[in-house]
């Protein structure tokens, strides 16, 4: 019996609001699954979301980010250290048939990744 095979993976993200020195506004929170606070040599994207109902969008560097309201410089306020659980998703349960194959998170990968090397740019 293998019971890593049934456990869902956990995986632990660092969640922050993003406030604006000069006016002190929550611009968004940012979160990763590196640290927010440690500036690191190459830069990492994060998520970012502008609002709670927010899906949120990759940003390769939140340190170029503005306030919206008085493009003040922004500050990583309050880090939140969150776990998620994920469920190991079984593939093969999914019927072929019914069209929705890996092929679309596939696809979306790619769009993320174009993403970030148009923000690196
Ligand atoms: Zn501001």
């Amino acid at each position: 019996m293998s019971e890593t095979l049934t456990k869902p993976t956990r995986r632990t993200f660092f969640v922050a609001d993003l406030k604006c020195y000069m006016c002190g506004s929550v611009a968004g929170s940012i979160e990763s699954e590196q640290s927010l606070t440690v500036a690191p040599s190459v830069p990492r994207a994060v998520v970012l979301r502008r609002g709670a109902n927010d899906q949120g969008m990759q940003v390769l560097n939140w340190r170029s980010l503005r306030c919206e309201r008085c493009g003040g410089p922004l500050f990583v306020d309050e880090v939140e250290v969150i776990t998620r659980r994920y469920e190991d998703y079984n593939w093969t349960d999914e019927r072929p048939r019914r069209g929705r194959p890996p092929k679309r998170l596939i696809e979306e990968r790619r769009r993320e990744r174009e993403l970030l090397e148009s923000q690196a740019a």
